[in-house]
């Protein structure tokens, strides 16, 4: 696969502060690619730099094989869609669309035939003739999703396109998307600060997280190989277990929970876990396996969640499908095998605590 971005060491700064530092990847032709982390982390300034809105204070960026770094916005033929709605307010949906084909003179006979395309394309063919202001959330964003595609961009560049709507119609707009991309195929760059978002749509995931790249990869990577303590926290739900390394494992109380490869016998180190990667037993198996005790059973359609109490200072979630359920009620005794955890040496950026799923 051909990359369709390119970024080599790209660092942004304002004054003294460095918004981006050294951030490398790139994005592979015809896919999605979402740059994922909290509000703060760079996201933006990397998209606006790849539009050609910002220049970087170094790095350098290749679009499509070409050095674009410092090349002007026009000559980089990128579509941009932002979080907040910025539809012509005096413009129909049918003259939104058309806008950039108008700027770049194309004769009116195709720029309608294009229109046309667009809006069924979108599902917008009833709404051609209204102002944005007559329209919902979510239409508004297929209006500007329709008026980026428009002149065929090489890349479709998403700022949080959905972040100001709710949640039914964020789920809707993201199956939607998704369709739309396997049609078209047209390389985009997704910048979202919801895991479940990136999950869902892209293909690869850059990790972002106080300017720097955490982690490239696919979803499966990113979510079941977190190369950092900050990624495992931050895609999917996790708990956190802080022991000891003893024989290359992790030591919690008596058991030896998880592998610690790597880390040198005597030092700190930090487990994280999925709930749905904790297996439970009602005997011990191994010397590998903690006792706990179960505090509650909370059934939530497909999995149940249960709350495990090790001991007085700490406990931990798991999620189990209904089926693996037999023997776990509260007050019974049970071991736990975590050795699917993800283990680092302690660093910033989580908490003690579960992540929020
Ligand atoms: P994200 O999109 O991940 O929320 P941004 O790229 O927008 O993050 O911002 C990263 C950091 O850079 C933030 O701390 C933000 O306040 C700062 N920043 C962004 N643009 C500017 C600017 N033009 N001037 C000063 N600081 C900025
Ligand atoms: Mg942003």
């Amino acid at each position: 696969m051909s990359s369709a971005i390119r970024l080599e060491g790209i660092t942004r700064r304002f004054g003294s502060f460095t918004a981006v530092e050294d951030v490398s990847f790139e994005a592979p032709s015809g896919s999605i690619t979402a740059l994922l982390g909290p509000s703060g982390s760079g996201k933006s300034t990397v998209l606006r730099i790849i539009a050609g809105l910002e220049v970087p204070d170094a790095g350098r960026v290749w679009i499509e094989g070409e050095e674009q770094t410092h090349g002007p916005v026009e000559h980089r033929r990128v579509g941009f869609v932002f979080q907040h709605y910025a539809l012509f307010r005096h413009m129909t949906v049918r003259r939104n669309i058309a806008f950039g084909l108008k700027v770049g003179k194309v004769p009116k006979a195709q720029r309608d035939q294009r229109v046309d395309e667009l809006l069924a394309l979108t599902q917008l063919e009833g709404l051609a003739d209204r102002y944005p202001d007559r329209l919902s959330g979510g239409q508004r964003q297929r209006v500007a999703l329709a008026r980026a595609l428009a002149p065929r961009p090489r890349l479709l560049l998403l700022d949080e396109p959905f972040g100001a709507l709710d949640a039914r119609v964020r789920q809707e707009l993201r199956t939607w998307l998704a369709e739309l991309h396997r049609e078209l195929g047209v390389t985009s760059l997704l910048v979202t600060h919801d895991q479940e978002e990136a999950l869902e749509l892209a293909q690869r995931i850059v990790v972002m997280n106080e300017g720097r790249v955490e982690q490239v990869g696919s979803p499966a990577d990113v979510y079941s190989r977190p190369a950092t303590p900050f990624v495992a926290g931050f895609v999917g739900a996790a708990n956190v277990l802080s022991g000891t390394v003893i024989s290359g494992h992790v030591q919690y109380g008596d058991a030896l929970v998880a592998g610690a490869d790597g880390l040198a016998d005597g030092s700190p180190a930090v487990a994280y876990v999925r709930p749905h990667d904790l297996v439970l037993s009602p005997v011990q198996r191994s010397g590998a396996s903690v006792p706990a005790q179960v505090e509650s059973v909370t059934p939530l359609g497909a999995v149940a969640r249960v709350r495990l109490r090790l001991d007085a200072m700490k406990t931990l979630t798991a999620e189990l499908p209904p089926s693996q359920l037999d023997g776990i009620a509260p007050g019974s005794r049970v071991y736990i095998d975590l050795s699917r955890a993800s283990v680092f040496a302690p660093g910033d950026g989580v908490s003690d605590e579960l992540s929020p799923a």
